[in-house]
């Protein structure tokens, strides 16, 4: 059977050459790829109505000729009212559009078109109009091209590589007029019966094309049966391959198994500085089982900024290095990078472990120096930057891998890393809680632990939005923290672009908070653009409490740990990202006393925008925030990039269809575990990888 399905798009009629380069530039290169490339919306232009028995109020599609076309100046300068009429053989009507002259040379008299949209009575002299409606020029002849355009539910499409939303509804039209009588199904047929599935074929025509009578809320949320099974099809593909990459992941084996004892235990317990959560020895007990198991580990762990994730990946650490392995933690900065280094040295402190630094900031000569002393095996722990992962850096027996702050390194950057060691164990940590409607699909390929619980005696961040109009206050607030003696932040955004005239407002508002508002106080500076010994100088005085008030841009995002500091305020909140506005908060409230972060804004925000602020000052739970940043941006904007390790999808969408994600993956499991001839397996995942945007993880 040849698969017309793949027929390059030339084939289709209406399609030349040029606009097949068009399509192909928008990444439509095959039927297929077409056709599984759903409508934005859809429009219900099923009641054609003979023009002579339209009545106000109704929205409907008129088909037929224009009449005549022209501008008509009003009395309001400026503004110019088009119209055209238009009649069919009951009768005619008034199109009216306003402001749009450039439809006089579109809606030429003769041409038949379609109209769509609501009848109104005009102003003046009372006959009916029909204001500003969708129009369509249909081919003079061409019955066929009513019969697409109205009468029924039609597709609208996203302009794609130049080709407008109607010419893709023609096009589409025509591609389905090459599909065979009998589509060929990648799914098996009992995975489409035991999920009521609509076959191949029904769905390909009728997800663009409804049938009379489809219910245009289940269109408008993709639940009809042809939409539906367009996307549990690409969903149970997904999965199957996420299924099997994990199935062959598990089937690899460690060169040594790591042992606990009494011993490493009593070495734990001597250099942990408080008593961990329950969701800390949770997460723990987790990890160690992954530790001592045969199959290497694959955990992300997950928890708020400061839900205390580092002694947990310690503990795990100290765990590997007593069963004589190296590891390797790994952080997205340098400043992170150093304070990890410089926490993990105090804690092993009694477990006399040698642990180097390796970031970029390293001298030539001490850079090597920890090389060698990796290599050797005479240190057991490298913190570092992207620095780890340089050639040069070799270990004598790489057997844990940490990584802090994921969704900034990709999957290729986790398997570089990885394969300096022989099957080592892999902890992944990120303080941005992944939604749990994407951590199955996010991180399929990893087991997850989570940490809700925080640190006793932690307290939420009180949240305040407030306007530029409240500064004054603000200010005194402020004034009232310092002088019990916290300190605080003020913290300015710093976006890529534009980073040099923001630096200069932080540099200039240091300034001023200096010498006008709080003179009484010290007030420092740190910036992302200072060399890191300079900004670590800045930070170890604040740390020391030697400076007040720091105005930062944002280098303090992560990591940082004052426990005296008390009160950020926020400039420009309205630029901040959700999780980025989280993250920051998370700077206060690491001590005993109330925190307290105030978002400052200039008002007059967009919509997203305050609803971010409003989300942030609402809840204190990282994980509703993911949630909510989820909601607002999208899961595509929520992971940034393809190297996220996000899947990209066509046809479905991770947000609005996780329960059919959810389905399909019960589907996937439940087949494999038939044990399906391995020839269909592949077949079925063959460019499983490619298809979805995934990296191997090698
Ligand atoms: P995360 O890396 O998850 O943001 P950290 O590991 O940096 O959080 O921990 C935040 C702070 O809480 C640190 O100062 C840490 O020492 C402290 N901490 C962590 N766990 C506990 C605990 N069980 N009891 C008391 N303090 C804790
Ligand atoms: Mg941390």
């Amino acid at each position: 059977m040849t698969d017309e399905l793949q027929s390059p798009l030339q084939y289709v009629k209406g399609v030349g050459p040029r606009r097949a380069s068009d399509l192909a530039s928008a990444g439509f290169h095959v039927l297929e790829d077409l056709l599984l490339r759903l409508p934005l919306r859809y429009e219900d232009r099923d009641r054609v109505k003979p023009i002579a028995q339209l009545g106000a109020g109704d929205l409907t599609a008129v088909v037929g000729e224009i009449l005549a076309c022209g501008v008509r100046p009003t009395r309001r300068r400026g503004f110019r009212v088009l119209e055209a009429v238009v009649a069919d053989a009951s009768g005619r009507i008034r199109a009216v559009y306003f402001n749009q002259p450039f439809l006089a040379d579109v809606l030429a008299p003769g041409s038949r078109v379609a109209l769509f949209g609501r009848v109104e009575r005009g102003r003046t002299g009372g006959g009916l109009q029909l204001t500003n409606p969708a129009y369509e020029l249909l081919a003079a002849d061409a019955e066929d091209d009513a019969r697409i355009h109205t009468g029924r539910i039609v597709p609208v499409y996203e302009k794609a590589g130049g080709v407008a939303s109607k010419a893709m509804r023609r096009i589409v039209h025509a591609g389905l007029e090459l599909l065979p009588p009998a589509v060929a199904d990648p799914l098996p047929p009992e995975v489409c019966r035991e999920h009521g599935l609509v076959d191949r074929r029904t769905a390909l025509l009728h997800a663009p094309f409804p049938a009379p009578g489809t219910s245009l809320e289940d269109l408008a949320r993709c639940r009809t049966p042809a939409q539906r099974r367009l996307v549990f099809e690409e969903f149970f593909l997904f999965q199957l391959g996420l299924a099997l990459r994990r199935r062959a992941t598990a089937a690899t084996r460690k060169p040594r198994t790591i042992r606990v004892d009494e011993r490493i235990r009593r070495a734990a317990l001597d250099v942990l500085p408080f008593r961990l959560t329950g969701d800390q020895r949770r997460a723990l007990k987790e990890i160690v089982g992954d530790l001592t198991d045969e199959r290497p580990m694959n955990r992300l762990l997950q928890g708020d900024v400061g839900s205390g994730k580092t002694i947990v990946a310690l503990l795990a650490a100290l765990v590997a290095m007593e069963n004589g392995l190296q590891v390797a933690v790994m952080s997205p900065t340098e400043l992170l990078a150093e304070q990890h280094h410089l926490n993990i040295a105090r804690i092993l402190g009694p477990a006399r472990f040698d642990v180097v630094l390796l970031t970029g900031a390293l001298a030539a000569r001490a850079r090597r120096e920890a090389w060698e002393r990796l290599a050797a095996g005479r240190a057991q722990l490298a913190v570092g930057t992207h620095a780890l992962m340089q050639d040069a850096v070799r270990f004598r027996e790489l057997g844990l891998v940490i990584i802090d702050e994921q969704h900034r390194f990709g999957v290729i950057q986790r398997a570089a890393l990885r394969r300096k060691g022989v099957q080592p164990d892999v902890l992944v940590m990120t303080a941005t809680p992944i939604p749990r409607t994407l951590a199955l699909t996010a991180y399929g390929d990893l087991d997850v632990s989570v940490i809700r619980e925080l640190p006793p005696g932690r307290q939420p961040v009180a949240t305040r939005v407030a306007t530029e109009g409240r500064r004054r206050e603000v200010y005194e607030f402020v004034r009232r923290q310092l002088r019990a003696g916290r300190q605080g932040y003020v913290v300015y955004p710093l976006v890529e672009e534009s980073g040099k005239m923001d630096l200069k407002a932080a540099t200039e508002m240091a300034r001023h908070l200096a010498a006008d508002v709080f003179p009484e106080f010290r007030v420092g500076l740190v910036h992302g653009r200072m060399k890191a010994d300079e900004r670590d100088a800045i930070m170890t005085t604040f740390g020391a409490g030697d400076t007040d008030l720091l105005v930062a841009t944002t280098v303090i995002e992560v990591g940082i740990d004052v426990a005296n500091a008390t009160v950020m305020v926020v400039e420009h909140a309205e630029r901040f990202g959700l999780a980025q506005l989280h993250q920051l908060r998370g700077r206060v409230g690491r001590g005993p006393h109330r925190a307290c972060c105030i978002l400052l804004h200039q008002g007059r925000l967009s919509e997203a925008a305050a609803a971010r602020l409003d989300a942030v000052a609402a809840t204190g739970d990282g994980f509703e925030i993911a949630e909510r940043d989820l909601e607002i941006r999208g899961p595509g904007d929520f992971f940034g990039t393809r190297q996220s390790g996000m899947p990209t999808l066509r046809v479905g969408d991770l947000l609005r269809d996780h329960a059919i994600m959810d389905e399909a993956r019960r589907a996937a499991h439940a087949w494999l575990a038939l044990d399906p001839p391995r020839p269909a397996l592949d077949a079925m995942v063959a460019g499983w990888a490619e298809r979805f945007g995934l990296v191997g993880v090698g």
